[in-house]
């Protein structure tokens, strides 16, 4: 599996090459606004495109033919994700342009890149520190990206690939709960609290309702100018939430990868059902049934890869009313142990944070797992588990 690492690099720029930089993206949106206006709608094969269109596009906007090439392809690929989301492709803007080893190509003893414009090449010095010059020293990349940020600046996004590291064996697991107070927690009792999201979008969700309401009673312009700042909330939330999944990922990642340990989940197929399966007050739905889950366990999942730091997922059938300590189940909904955050044994005793409860039985079943036709204790207590998780009934504790 290849592993792809972007880099972004500030361009250096004179007067002179902006003004080229500046046609070339603005040709390049402008080849592909034809190509999406030219070719039928309900084409997305990149082929098909090409035939269509690739000799028109050559002859009218002075690309060379691998930047003609790659309009069209754009064209074909924001085709093919607005089909899925059910939306059409509305426009492009002249703020980006695809390069591959053709067009461009990196050189480091000076730090520098030669481009493609309309015409000829063109050569940029990158304006960049240590962390960009360690990654791609002895790199030969093959593809990047030419961007115009808002500030009018202009990066050139370098794409890396390489081998992700062998995943490290191990016999250690981390049994990681994802939650729903807190975001996740560990089998060993570490807490990533989800205090500060869910404060941020109660806070939103309060301000929606107040905007929603007035601009029910608003003129065309109010509602106009209140959709824009919903539009504006809803980034802001999504990307802090964003950078919340970041930091826990990366945290648990690290950990695991510096104490040679593997990760265990739950298969988040359960999550949903599982957070909602008590009827529960709306505030309480909005905040745990969302995307963001699912983030965070994809941003697990490619950073696991990245470090090469083993995941192996868990059925999540009563890892929650399970007694980690002595593995009595208690499924009878209403009559768990569990008790909001609490989790009390009424078979061995044992009291404490149901989440951790929850990741401590994670860890277990995972290290089954994870020991393939491992020595007979690990089979028996597989067996055990496995007994446990299919006759739940049995070991009900009245
Ligand atoms: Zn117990």
């Amino acid at each position: 599996m290849k592993q792809v690492l972007t880099v972004s690099c500030k361009l250096q720029v004179t007067p002179q090459q902006v003004i080229k930089i500046d046609e070339t993206l603005r040709a390049f949106c402008d080849a592909c606004e034809y190509v999406n206006k030219e070719v039928p709608e309900k084409v997305t094969n990149e082929i098909a495109m090409q035939s269509l269109v690739y000799q028109d596009v050559r002859a009218r906007f002075g690309l060379s033919s691998q930047l003609a090439i790659h309009a069209i392809r754009r064209v074909s690929g924001n085709r093919k994700t607005a089909k899925q989301k059910g939306s059409k492709v509305k426009g492009f803007t002249p703020t980006s342009a695809t390069y591959d080893a053709r067009i461009f190509s990196f050189r480091e003893k000076d730090w520098t890149v030669s481009l493609t414009m309309l015409g000829k090449r063109e050569r940029f010095k990158l304006h960049i520190g240590n962390f960009q010059r360690g990654k791609l020293k002895g790199q030969n990349p093959k593809t990047a990206t030419l961007v115009k940020n808002r500030k009018g600046e202009y990066y050139l996004n370098i794409q890396l690939e390489s081998e992700p590291p062998e995943p490290q064996k191990s016999d250690k697991v981390l049994g990681v709960d994802l939650g729903r107070t807190d975001i996740a927690v560990t089998s060993e009792g570490e807490k990533f609290s989800g205090k500060d999201v869910t404060k941020v979008r109660d806070h939103h969700s309060h301000l929606r309702a107040k905007l929603q309401q007035k601009a029910s009673k608003g003129t065309r312009s109010t509602r106009r100018r209140v959709r824009n700042l919903l539009k504006r909330l809803s980034g802001k939330e999504q990307r802090f939430q964003k950078h919340v999944n970041h930091t826990i990922s990366y945290r648990l990642i690290q950990h695991a990868k510096s104490n040679g340990m593997v990760i265990a989940l739950e298969d988040l197929t359960g999550i949903r059902e599982r957070t909602n399966q008590m009827p529960r007050a709306k505030k309480e739905r909005r905040r745990s049934n969302s995307w963001a889950f699912y983030q965070l366990r994809q941003f697990l999942e490619y950073k696991a890869i990245a470090n090469g730091v083993e995941i192996v997922m868990v059925n999540p059938a009563y890892t929650s009313q399970t007694c980690h300590q002595c593995d009595h189940i208690h499924p009878v909904r209403g009559e768990s142990y569990r008790s909001g955050k609490q989790f009390t044994c009424g078979h061995c005793g044992w009291n404490g944070d149901a989440d951790e409860n929850g990741a401590k039985n994670i860890a277990k079943i995972g290290a089954v797992i994870n020991q393939p036709g491992g020595s007979g204790v690990a089979c028996s207590l597989s067996d055990h588990l496995s007994g446990l998780l299919k006759t739940p009934s049995a070991y009900a504790v009245g």
